[in-house]
């Protein structure tokens, strides 16, 4: 791809330090250049934030409205480019693809159009007390490789619609939408206002621990969310960490398994099985659990895997050459510990493509069933006793989602209520509305995005106290 990207720095598209290949996960080889950017670059890009911050903080609800409106008529013009570059840096269907742009326009365009304002707690004779909510500052926004885009904009519009600027920060297998989404906005938004920094996982530290970013908004992986955490601590940063998940589909005794086979077959494979919310194992009673094994593996050999830029594919490869090596490890164990039904290897091709895998009769310890796997693998599992399906469903350091199958939509209500986690679906799936509060229990995050909670997030309580007469 001759394309030349650059980041955004100071209101100019320009290069890094160095540069760096980026892979396409369906033939494991370099097709494109990303700059690299250094501290040096990532102290001018914060500097030029805090020059950026009062002037945009400064404007009114309104007057930023009409510049993230027209950012996202620019994604808009760029629609299709967009797709296509993801689904060549991420792997991932070019319908997938469309369809994370389409929700970032929306994503855009729904947060352009929220107004917090400020609210009266008493005004009487005597005194006026109002609370006003103000934004923090500059924002870092780190993201991760399954979603590079929709992942950005649930923090980057309810940011700025509040009156923050943003610095984002790709993870650095996927960096190209993003600095293509600065490349949109170099020509809209005022300098400083949003700015882009590709690294090579070597700057995340630096950004989180810098003084002049005022919050950390992070999505990825538990294990780095913790370090985020801690390099907040010494300028009392505030954060959102949207980190890890390993979420059960808990099917009740009541479902139909034609039905919910396939609706529980694409809760876990879309994205090549690499959602923080996909469902990573399956609890079934016993009774119906050689039929929903079987009816799971018929739909994984019936899945068309290939490269996503071909129409008829379904499932595409997994992003990385290290997320890669992992699931060929998982794959090992669960052909030692249990007994696959479909997939249970790589595909003999180039690229990092994984057979999607049903695998049954795991002990509750593998680690395919403890750990998130976070790849088109998934391990079903029996149970006799619903009380003691829901212990094992809880039983896990994540709390993110999950889903429960049912034929009784007010019974899985019910059981919704006893999984600890911050969504449960019942009979659906991935449903993740802008107006609607998403973010972890246990460690699987802390703090919410989207909703009004994800706004309130990004501001903090101003209160003005007034004694009359
Ligand atoms: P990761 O934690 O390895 O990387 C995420 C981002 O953090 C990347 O941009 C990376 O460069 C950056 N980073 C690395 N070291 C850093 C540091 N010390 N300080 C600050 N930033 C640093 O995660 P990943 O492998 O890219 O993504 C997969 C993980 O993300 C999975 O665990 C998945 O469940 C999680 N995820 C969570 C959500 C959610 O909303 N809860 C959504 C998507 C993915």
């Amino acid at each position: 791809m001759d394309q030349a990207f650059r980041l955004l720095i100071d209101g100019a598209l320009v290069d890094g330090v160095a540069e760096m290949p980026v892979i396409n996960p369906a033939t494991g080889r370099a097709f494109a250049t990303a700059p690299r950017a250094d501290a040096g670059q990532l102290d001018a890009a914060v500097a030029s934030a805090g020059r950026a911050f009062p002037g945009w903080a400064g404007l009114s609800y309104a007057e930023r409205r009409a510049f993230i409106e027209r950012f996202a008529d620019g994604v808009e013009v760029r629609f299709e480019e967009l797709a296509r570059l993801m689904t060549m840096e991420q792997g991932k269907p070019l319908v997938q693809a469309r369809g994370e742009v389409g929700g970032t326009i929306a994503g855009l365009r729904y947060f352009a159009a929220q107004d917090i304002g400020s609210h009266v707690i008493r005004d009487t004779p005597a005194e006026r007390i109002t609370e006003h909510r103000s934004p923090l500052g500059v924002v870092a926004a780190i993201t991760p490789w399954n979603f590079p885009l929709i992942l950005l904009v649930v923090k980057l519009a309810p940011a700025l619609i509040t009156g923050n600027v943003v610095i984002a920060k790709p993870a650095p297998t996927t960096p190209l939408t993003t600095l293509l989404l600065g490349e949109v906005a170099a020509d809209i938004l005022p300098p400083g206002v949003f700015q882009t920094l590709a690294d090579a996982n070597d700057l995340g530290a630096a950004l989180t621990s810098h003084p002049g970013i005022a919050h950390v908004s992070f999505t990825g992986s538990t294990a780095t969310g913790k370090k985020v955490l801690s390099s907040t601590v010494d300028t009392l940063k505030r954060f959102t960490l949207e980190l890890g998940g390993n979420d059960a589909a808990l099917v009740l005794d009541d479902a139909d398994v034609a039905k919910v086979a396939p609706a529980i077959f694409g809760a876990a494979m879309v994205n090549a099985g690499q959602v923080c919310l996909a469902a990573k194992r399956v609890y079934a009673p016993r009774a119906m659990y050689d039929d929903l094994c079987d009816a799971l593996g018929a739909l994984a050999r019936a899945a068309v895997v290939g490269e996503g830029l071909d129409q008829d594919s379904q499932i595409g490869p997994v992003q990385n050459s290290a997320q890669y090596a992992k699931l060929i490890d998982y794959l090992a164990e669960a052909r030692e510990q249990g007994k696959i039904v479909a997939g249970g290897a790589p595909l003999e091709r180039e690229g990092y493509f994984i057979a999607p895998t049903i695998v049954r009769d795991l002990p509750d310890d593998a680690r395919l069933v403890r750990e998130e796997q976070f790849g088109p693998v998934l391990p079903v599992l029996p149970y006799d006793d619903l009380g003691q399906a829901i212990a094992a469903v809880n039983a896990s350091e994540y709390g993110l989602g999950g889903t429960i199958w049912t034929g009784n939509p007010e019974r899985g209500e019910l059981v919704a209520m006893l999984i600890d986690s911050g969504t449960v679906w019942v009979n659906r799936h991935l449903d993740l509305p802008f107006d609607v509060a998403f973010g972890g229990a246990k460690q699987s995050g802390l703090g919410r995005q989207q909703g009004i909670e994800g706004l309130l997030e990004f501001t903090q309580a101003k209160i003005i106290n007034i004694a009359k007469g």
